[in-house]
């Protein structure tokens, strides 16, 4: 604590990284990467821009990443909006988008950054339960059910729960919310979900986030991006730019066009996830754990007959990570990433060894 911090630094807690796996072959199932390497393309096209022209800034606009994000998703680079992480599109949608009248809604259990940028941004938040069995319950999101008419995000599947909802109750609620803006965050869409990104065509207050961190294995490179109406995407700018008008750097401008454009390789390893993820799901029932269903690359599970955090703790003396969270409605339950196949069979095995 120091006499210098604003009242809302010294409120913060200092961030706690995640274990990184250095000296032991641990098997790291605990921050939802891809188990996969990127697309040789990507590693292609990142060694062919390391040249002299590194002496240069990037493209402020990021247009060729932007054109080819409209291209994938079809919708106009206007629409597109790019930044250092899905986390940082993410901290520049609550300064310029969700910093409304009536307090931004989100679920009480939800990605644990929401909560952290209201406090950053002086946003005043309402939570809203989730339901018993851990869904989002789109109806609390309608007029009438909540107090107020704020703004709105959910992760979509949310974390760190990985159930997802349907499209047509994401289209619920942004049309029940005209003139407020809904933002669905698309981190995890690729294994299973449902994108919101057709909507935006005809919602003009739905922003959609998606990165290139989860379902194409470039979590290292920080890149994310938002696809919006053009009023949305302009306000983005206007932000971004107030800071730092170059979005993302001339490497991970090349590694993400090549990511973006090499669909096959994001088919395949999205595809093998989730059979992986399908499979670790039976072997999880098969030792009585309630699994809840995913469309993640991830699994959060709890076992009636073991506490979460001991389970972890013993997890961790035979090499495995995963995570376990303090919040008091899911401290019985574990997150596990969904590894290569040779992963989840070591995950197994320790397991073997523990019941
Ligand atoms: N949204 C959700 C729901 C997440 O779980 C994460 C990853 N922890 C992010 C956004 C941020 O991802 P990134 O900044 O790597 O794009």
């Amino acid at each position: 604590m120091s006499r210098f911090w604003s009242p809302v630094v010294a409120g913060l807690s200092p961030y706690v990284p995640g274990e990184q796996p250095k000296l032991r072959n641990l098997v790291k199932l605990n921050t939802n990467e891809n188990p996969y390497g990127p697309s040789p393309k990507v590693l292609e096209a990142i060694r062919a821009a390391c040249d002299d022209s590194l002496r240069l800034y990037p493209d402020p606009g990021a247009e060729q990443l932007r054109q080819a994000i409209g291209r994938r998703y079809g919708v106009e680079p206007a629409q597109v909006f790019v930044g250092n992480g899905s986390d940082e599109v993410l901290a520049l949608a609550f300064q310029a988008l969700l910093n409304h009248d009536a307090p931004l809604r989100f679920p009480d259990i939800t990605y644990s950054f929401y909560p952290v940028y209201c406090g950053l941004y002086g946003i005043r938040q309402q939570t809203v339960p989730l339901t018993t069995d851990f869904r989002i319950d789109p109806a609390d999101y309608l007029p009438g059910a909540g107090k107020g008419a704020g703004p709105v995000i959910l992760p979509n599947p949310n974390a760190p729960t990985g159930r997802a909802l349907p499209l047509g109750d994401i289209e619920r609620i942004v049309a029940a919310n005209p003139d407020v803006v809904v933002v669905v965050d698309e981190a995890y869409i690729d294994f299973g979900g449902e994108s919101a990104v057709p909507l935006v065509a005809r919602h003009d207050n739905l922003l959609v986030i998606q990165t290139l961190s989860k379902s194409r294995s470039l979590a290292g490179l920080r890149v994310g991006y938002a696809i919006g109406s053009t009023a949305l995407i302009e306000g983005l700018d206007r932000v971004k730019n107030s800071f730092n008008s170059y979005p993302i750097d001339r490497l991970a401008l090349a590694g993400a066009v090549a990511a973006i454009e090499d669909d096959a390789y994001f088919q395949q390893t999205c595809a093998a996830v989730v059979r992986t993820r399908d499979a670790l799901t039976a072997d999880l029932h098969g030792f009585g754990f309630e699994v809840l269903p995913s469309a993640a690359n991830f699994v959060f599970a709890r076992h009636p007959g073991r506490d979460a955090a001991q389970l972890a703790a013993a997890l961790r003396q035979e090499g495995i990570i995963v995570r376990h969270f303090r919040h008091p409605r899911i401290d019985q339950f574990l997150r596990i990433s969904v590894g290569t196949d040779a992963e989840c069979h070591s995950l197994v095995q320790a397991l073997k060894g523990i019941f």
